[in-house]
């Protein structure tokens, strides 16, 4: 039996938990220290708890429900792991060395169901959900990683950008941002937390409605609906309108800023008119956004797009900013270990399947395991 992860429970939950298991719910507190301060590797390491505690922990929870399959480390300080989940899935998780702080893009889903054109991640369909604890872990598995090191560094920041799509799970995503937030555990502040979605207008509203106060950034990546369905086909089930729709709810209701996303393809949506329709669109909403444009990673399996010119990039951003809409342009991190989403584990499960059909030539590959982010 695969027994789910401790670090899936809010604090809150924990208290509740150990009581109808015939435990003190004061306990919580401690447990809660061991996890997020002493940062302990299995309930053994929990040495003041009584061992009645820890054997009803022990049977029911697991710390390690990932393991490491991977690391890479880039020349600018990135480092890329690939993870193991207790059911053989793989997935990515990324830590990034910024002027700020340390960022790690943590992953939701087993593959992703949306399919936008250009990304690694939606060429597999989505074959289930991250638990909370999952996601929780892979934070948890970055800070070992640094605790490791021995310089005392923490993880300071946290994108959901990862492979999948964080509101198509939207229970588990809010419990780990939960999870995260808390202060007497990692206490990572919600200003430095960011999610990022391809724009379900539906969830988008339920992010405003919820307590979680974190940042939102959504791929727009088009101006118009003719090129976004094009690039997005998430767009003819929520074309433009509607989305925008749902930012204007959103910024209404928090009066929190909002980041657009918007990858540069060569020749496609990147040209100095793209930019002035985009400016177009925003323009009513000026004082409240900002767009992150995002020079293209290129994905072998989507060989029909490439990277922007500098000079379209320049170009696109001057008309931008001429339009008075704030914008940057994304710094690529770890370029040269394969760190745009789910580049590692296209890569990886590609090669071990090319090595399993070279020992075994009629063996097929298992295409749920291929699934990217
Ligand atoms: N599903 C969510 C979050 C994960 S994708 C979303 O789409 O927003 C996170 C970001 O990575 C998105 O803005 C996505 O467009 C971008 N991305 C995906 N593939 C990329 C690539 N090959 N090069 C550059 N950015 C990419
Ligand atoms: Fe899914 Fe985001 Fe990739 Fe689109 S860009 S396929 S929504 S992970």
């Amino acid at each position: 039996m695969i027994k789910s992860s401790i670090y899936g429970l809010t604090l809150e939950q924990l208290r509740a938990w150990l009581p109808e298991h015939g435990q003190k719910k004061s306990r919580a507190s401690r447990i809660w220290e061991w996890l997020y301060q002493e940062r302990v590797h299995d309930f053994g390491g929990m040495s003041d708890v009584r061992q009645e505690c820890l054997d009803v922990l022990t049977e029911h929870f697991t710390m390690n429900s990932l393991s490491e399959h991977v690391k890479q480390e880039s020349a600018d300080g990135t480092v890329k792991f690939l993870l193991r989940l207790q059911d053989g899935n793989l997935i990515e998780t990324v830590l990034m060395r910024q002027k700020y702080g340390l960022t790690v893009c943590v992953t939701t889903q087993v593959g992703c169901n949306i399919g936008c054109s250009f990304c690694a991640s939606g060429l597999i369909k989505k074959s289930r959900d991250l638990s909370a604890g999952e996601i929780v872990e892979q934070i948890m598995h970055v800070q070992r990683h640094l605790d490791a090191a021995g310089q005392g560094e923490r993880v300071t920041n946290v994108v959901v950008m990862g492979i999948g799509e964080p509101f198509d799970n939207f229970e588990h995503m809010s419990n780990f941002i939960e999870v995260v937030k808390d202060r007497k555990g990692l206490a990572l502040a919600a200003k430095r937390i960011t999610v990022s979605t391809s724009g379900l207008p539906d969830k988008i509203k339920e992010f405003a409605d919820s307590s979680l106060q974190v940042n939102l950034a959504i791929s727009l990546h088009a101006p118009n609906n003719a090129l976004r369905t094009h690039i997005m086909k998430i767009n003819r089930a929520f074309p433009i309108e509607q989305l925008m729709d749902a930012v204007d709810y959103y910024l209404e209701k928090t009066n929190k800023r909002i980041m657009f996303e918007y990858i540069l393809l060569r020749d496609v949506n990147d040209q100095r008119e793209h930019a002035a329709e985009l400016a177009e669109l925003l323009s009513s909403r000026k004082s409240m956004v900002s767009v992150n444009l995002i020079p293209y990673n290129p994905v072998d399996e989507h060989s029909q797009y490439q990277r922007s010119t500098e000079e379209s990039i320049l170009g696109f951003y001057d008309t931008l900013k001429k339009n008075n809409i704030n914008s940057t342009v994304r710094m690529e991190h770890g370029s040269d270990i394969d760190a745009a989403c789910g580049q590692l584990r296209s890569k990886q499960m590609k090669n071990s399947v090319e090595a399993k059909a070279d020992e075994q030539p009629l063996a097929k590959p298992d295409a749920s395991r291929l699934a990217m982010g």
